[in-house]
């Protein structure tokens, strides 16, 4: 079913961005249904792309592809089996079995998110085109990859601006409990599939967390927003001389314990303290007590899901950078990051510069650091960028 687009409103297309807005549109034939697929026009109806249609969504259709062809089935398999050959042959996983294996826009399947933790798939639909083929993929993902267990973990807040309702729960195969065991770089995680964050576990910091964790050797690390400990535990098995984790999540902390215990034969349970508690208080109080870490890590949750909450968000970044740069002993590390779309990695250095100036310290860049390469950017689907983190060393 063709989508007439208004005049110059083609550009984005031709540069292969996959998203078309609503004001884009001129004139939609035969409302064709959610999630159905459909041809972009330009002006003079010439064709454009194919797409699934959102009627809900600001973001009116998502490509699928810019070539003329049929988007079925074997259109899927062929962009799934692509994606799984991608994290074959790229060396992007290592020393893991939980990755991701189907990084939406990226992958050239708008709205779709597959993770895998070791035996099962985790997979997430945000969008009506996603959704629209969701048991068809389902399918294809148990073909492709040989893993029989699928949970789907569709409860994220967008799916509502798409006119969908969340959904979780089993989609293929049978999985008796949703706490699964992970192993990264050696070490061992439990992940609840089911209550978790995201599809369970945050992946992405993979990488960040190794490299991290080996300059942690020999300080005393302050762990902002440590989830189930992924960063604490990795600095503790590298030789940290003590780790103190902080997240408001008594859950989350409760399966940090459970991993300290998990890996208690390469990380001493002594040297770890775990604390309850909302970050801006407490690096408050810390700074009133003249409390001092040779390494902070700050990986707080998205402030900035898109470009306008950028202004709040950059407050919120520089007030707990800056409060870090206070707390760093001289020569400290502080490893920052930000996961907001909203952010680019231009802001982000700027906001962490201004809270050094305001701190009154010196800080050096010694590595920029961003998401692994199980979850890839489309070079023509920027967005896709979204990690950023820098490693600062307090002069
Ligand atoms: N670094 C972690 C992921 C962090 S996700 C890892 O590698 O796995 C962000 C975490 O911040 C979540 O666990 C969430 O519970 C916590 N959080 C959100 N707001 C908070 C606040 N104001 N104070 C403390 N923790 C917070």
């Amino acid at each position: 079913m063709p989508i007439l687009l208004n005049p110059n409103r083609e550009k984005s297309l031709l540069r292969r961005h996959p998203w078309i807005f609503a004001s884009a549109v001129k004139q939609v034939d035969a409302n064709p249904a959610s999630g159905s697929t459909v041809d972009l026009l330009d002006a003079n109806g010439h064709f454009l792309a194919r797409a699934s249609y959102s009627p809900l969504s600001q973001i009116r259709a998502r490509v699928w592809t810019f070539v003329d062809e049929p988007v079925d089935e074997d259109f899927l398999r062929k962009r799934i089996h692509a994606a799984c050959k991608l994290r074959d042959t790229q060396s992007v996983i290592r020393d893991t079995n939980a990755y991701r294996l189907i990084h939406a826009e990226s992958d050239g399947l708008p709205g779709l998110v597959v993770d895998r933790y070791d035996n099962v798939l985790v997979l997430q639909s945000t969008t009506a085109g996603s959704e629209f083929w969701k048991e068809t993929i389902a399918d294809i993902l148990v073909e492709e990859t040989g893993i029989q267990n699928i949970y789907e973990r569709s409860d994220v807040d967008v799916r509502e601006l798409e006119g969908l309702k969340p959904i979780t729960g089993i989609l293929r195969g049978a999985i008796p409990n949703p706490q699964l065991r992970i192993t990264e770089h050696e070490l061992f995680f439990q992940v609840n599939i089911a209550t978790g964050h995201k599809t369970g576990f945050y992946l992405d910091q993979r990488e960040n967390r190794q490299r991290v964790g080996e300059l942690a050797k020999d300080r005393d690390v302050l762990n902002c927003f440590c989830y189930t400990g992924g960063f604490s535990i990795h600095a503790l098995a590298n030789g940290a001389k003590s780790v103190l984790s902080v997240d408001s999540s008594a859950d989350a902390l409760a399966l940090l314990e459970e991993n300290i215990v998990l890996n208690r034969v390469r990380v001493p349970a002594e040297r770890h303290t775990a604390l309850e508690g909302d970050v801006f208080q407490l690096l408050r109080k810390f700074r009133d007590e003249n409390r001092s870490f040779d390494m902070i890590i700050l990986d707080p949750p998205k402030f900035a899901p898109t470009a306008a909450h950028a202004e709040k968000a950059s407050r919120a970044y520089k007030d707990i950078n800056l409060l870090a740069f206070k707390l760093l002993r001289h020569g400290g590390i502080l490893a920052t990051f930000s996961c907001s779309g909203g952010v680019d990695a231009a802001l982000f250095q700027k906001i962490v510069a201004s809270a050094a100036l305001d701190a009154g310290t010196e800080a050096t860049i010694i590595e920029h650091l961003s998401q692994g390469g199980d979850h890839p950017v489309s070079l023509h689907f920027p967005e896709g960028a979204y990690l950023k983190g820098l490693v600062c060393v307090k002069g």
